[in-house]
């Protein structure tokens, strides 16, 4: 079977897509193996899906290149329809967001309110990218008299996406939207731990009308599929977000087999600055999500705290009970902000960070401990007291844990807020404009939020600067990935001697 009946309780019975979604059909693997995904909020087997390996891999990137191919029904498109194409989709998420948002919190164990978030965006994201669509173009240079030359942008072919579990909605929607705009065709690799909603989506797509081939979803291990993706010789370009160690990897399977194009979106250790002068509710109110939103499983999040020292105290004692009213438990329930992690793996990565903090002398100010006694919950985690060299200040946690320490003026917070391998994001909350600037300016992050945090938007280009990454998704600069400037230069003044 490849499509089965589940259960949510907000959509009751539904028809959940278990195939590989190839040639805008739900297939077997060829071997047919299946493999099986895991509710983090019971811990139970919610169902099987296909397992595409290496050969599957193979006949999606076939198909992807058939609709690729000079002459198909997808290339010989008109821009505005392409654009259609992705309108039409927002339509499809728009009217089964609940859905939507209902899977990803099954599967995920994000709460069902940030789930709805998370579809919006996707909404927001493909409509943005529809729109791109008929509006990308090249240039005329002029370079001599008798000489005419122009740019082209060119859809750089057949691109392999490797998408993570902590956005698997959310993703899928900036890889796609972007390829689809300038005339890609995809091959997308959800996230071993939550391959649902990617597949739900792809059968949207056939709903839109998208060809066959050009849109391929698959359900997959990374070592197997993705790196099949990785290292294929018939794929053009990949993207993937994830780890910066499986970014590296990446970027050596293109070196050595094809050196198809890679952009990477990889991890973070984000500094998130408050000053004496903020609002020091706010400021609170932003760190708190800046760590704490989607259980600290963003790449983003700010998890190195740096407040001024006058306010040092007052900031521990207000932000510790803060977070104590975030509301930790089951994801359908409405009030609640924070769900369970997203496997057992991460669980225990997260609880060893836990025990690293409290064996290296940082005091836990509130949590530190599993939350219930079913599922991968974990309490809120404040650390204090905690040294720039410590493991928890410098190294990714990837959970719902954070570290706060007091700087001097600017030019400490500067120091400290830059020594870090990682450059993704940063923030700062200040009242004043001059200290706003100049610290947006000194922070090496390839995204500066001024008193406020995660707020991200399609329209706002966004990836890392040092080892977060190699590229920027979103916004216009997106359509970089997927295109490629073809120079024609004409001669209009006959022989050269
Ligand atoms: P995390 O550690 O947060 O799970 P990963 O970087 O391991 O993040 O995973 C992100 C995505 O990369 C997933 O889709 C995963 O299957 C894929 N992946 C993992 N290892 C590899 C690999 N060696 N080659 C290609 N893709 C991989």
């Amino acid at each position: 079977m490849t499509t089965i009946t589940l259960e949510t309780p907000v959509t009751g019975k539904y028809e959940q897509p278990v195939g590989l979604f190839i040639n805008n059909e739900f297939i077997k693997g060829k071997k047919g193996q299946e493999f099986e995904v895991i509710n983090p909020t019971n811990e139970k087997v919610i169902c099987k899906v296909h397992e595409a390996l290496e050969e599957d891999v193979d006949i999606a990137v076939a198909a992807a290149r058939k609709a690729f191919a000079s002459g198909s029904e997808y290339r010989t498109m008109s821009t505005a329809r392409r654009g259609k194409l992705l309108l039409d989709l927002a339509d499809l998420f728009e009217k089964n967001i609940d859905t939507l948002a209902a899977i990803e919190s099954l599967d995920n164990g994000k709460s069902i309110t940030m789930a709805k978030g998370d579809v919006g965006a996707c909404i927001g994201c493909l409509r943005y990218y529809g729109g791109w669509a008929d509006k990308i173009h090249g240039k005329v240079i002029t370079t001599a008299e008798g000489t005419f030359a122009y740019t082209k942008r060119e859809a750089v072919g057949v691109c392999g996406q490797i998408i993570p579990w902590n956005f698997p909605l959310l993703m899928w929607a900036w890889k796609i939207g972007p390829a689809i705009a300038c005339g890609c065709t995809v091959v997308l690799k959800t996230a071993e731990q939550t391959p649902l909603s990617g597949l739900y989506a792809a059968k949207l797509c056939k709903e839109a009308g998208f060809p066959p081939g050009v849109v391929n979803v698959i359900s997959g291990f990374g070592k197997t599929a993705g790196a099949a993706i990785a290292n294929h010789m018939d794929i053009d370009k990949v993207a993937f977000t994830g780890s910066t160690l499986v970014g590296r990897s990446i970027l050596k399977a293109s070196a050595s087999s094809n050196l198809k194009k890679v952009t990477l979106e990889l991890g973070g250790k984000s500094p998130n600055i408050v000053f004496e002068d903020a609002d020091i509710d706010e400021a609170i109110s932003w760190v708190n999500f800046g760590i704490f939103y989607n259980h600290g499983q963003c790449c983003c999040a700010g998890s190195r705290i740096y407040v001024q020292e006058s306010i040092y105290d007052e900031f521990v004692k207000k932000f510790k009970e803060r977070a104590q009213k975030n509301v930790v438990g089951d994801p359908f329930h409405k009030d609640t902000f924070q769900g369970p992690q997203v496997s057992q793996l991460q669980y225990d990565r997260i609880m060893d960070y836990i025990k690293i903090g409290k064996d290296e002398g940082a005091t836990i100010e509130t949590g530190g401990e599993r939350h219930g006694d079913v599922g991968y919950f974990i309490q809120p985690t404040i650390f204090s007291n905690v040294n720039h060299d410590m493991k928890i200040m410098q190294e990714e946690i990837f959970g719902p844990v954070c570290a706060i320490a007091k700087f001097k003026d600017i030019d400490d917070v500067l120091n400290i807020g830059n020594d870090s391998t990682y450059g993704l994001a940063a923030a700062v909350h200040t009242k004043n404009l001059n200290t706003a600037i100049k610290v947006s300016d000194g922070l090496k992050a390839g995204t500066v939020w001024v008193n406020q945090y995660n707020m991200l938007h399609w329209s706002l280009p966004f990836g890392g600067f040092r080892q977060s990454g190699i590229g920027r998704e979103l916004g216009k600069a997106a359509l970089e990935n997927y295109t490629q400037i073809k120079t024609v230069s004409i001669n209009m003044k006959g022989a050269l001697f």
